[in-house]
């Protein structure tokens, strides 16, 4: 399957930005997913005339209620979202989200008819004291939802978010044949057909390695999406 580049803007971009997601629907690149701030996702739908999936960052787990401030997996989709992202590890760190909330926002996500990006990954600490595989084991069995339909897997160490730094590709390939094991063990043949991302100071310079590792589907990239220029940049590496 062709590589998914997707894009996660987080606190980024107001409405002159938009112009950068029109830049990347109107490239023609394939496969390229983004997910502006909320505040962005019915222009960017607009812009992107189908050419670019848009998605959320994150949502509620509930479908609607007295939650101030929240936005659910329904609304997303009223706006023509295709996607959302659950479990980034900035909302874990930020907001406390435990595999429960990330699994609860997971099926939310799948029950609005979304594409769910679930995102999971070790810090520094673990990956040192050789705890990558029972935290990515512990945070699946935590928060994978019922169906591996619509589900897509994003593995993120946290220590290489935003830093620079990324793990060998070997421990990127070690990293996602442990997912796939998970998966195929939890799913049966199902889980096959779930798609593992990479994500973690993806650049240009970077995307084509990584994406040549084994069992990477696709990354998921932060900083180097705010552009088109970057973004297609490394949807150019695509294999
Ligand atoms: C992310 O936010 O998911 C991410 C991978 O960020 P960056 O590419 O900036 O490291």
């Amino acid at each position: 399957m062709p590589a998914l580049i997707v894009g996660n803007w987080k606190m980024n971009g107001l409405g002159e930005d938009i112009a950068e997601i029109a830049a990347m629907a109107g490239s023609g690149a394939r496969g390229v997913w983004i997910a502006p701030p909320f505040t962005l996702i019915d222009r960017a739908v607009i812009v992107s005339a189908g050419a670019v999936k848009i998605g959320g960052q994150d949502c509620h787990a509930n479908a609607k209620g007295a939650h101030t401030g929240c936005v659910s997996a329904a609304m997303l989709a009223d706006l023509g979202a295709g996607f959302v992202i659950v479990g980034h590890s900035e909302r874990r760190r930020d907001n406390g989200e435990t595999d429960a909330d990330v699994r609860a926002k997971a099926q939310a996500g799948q029950a609005a008819g979304l594409e769910v990006i679930l995102c999971i990954g070790e810090t520094r600490a673990q990956r040192d004291a050789g705890q990558t595989n029972a935290v990515l084991t512990s945070q699946l069995s935590g928060s994978l939802p019922d169906d591996a339909e619509a589900l897509i897997i994003a593995y993120e160490p946290v220590w290489a978010i935003g830093t620079g730094l990324i793990p060998t590709l070997d421990d990127v390939a070690a990293a996602h044949a442990h997912i796939r094991q998970h998966l195929t063990a939890h799913f049966g043949p199902a889980g096959h057909g779930v798609r593992i991302l990479y994500g973690g100071s993806v650049t240009p310079a970077n995307a084509g390695e990584l994406l040549g590792v084994a069992d990477v589907g696709g990354v998921l990239v932060g900083g180097a999406s705010l552009t088109a220029a970057s973004l297609l940049a490394i949807a150019a590496t695509a294999p």
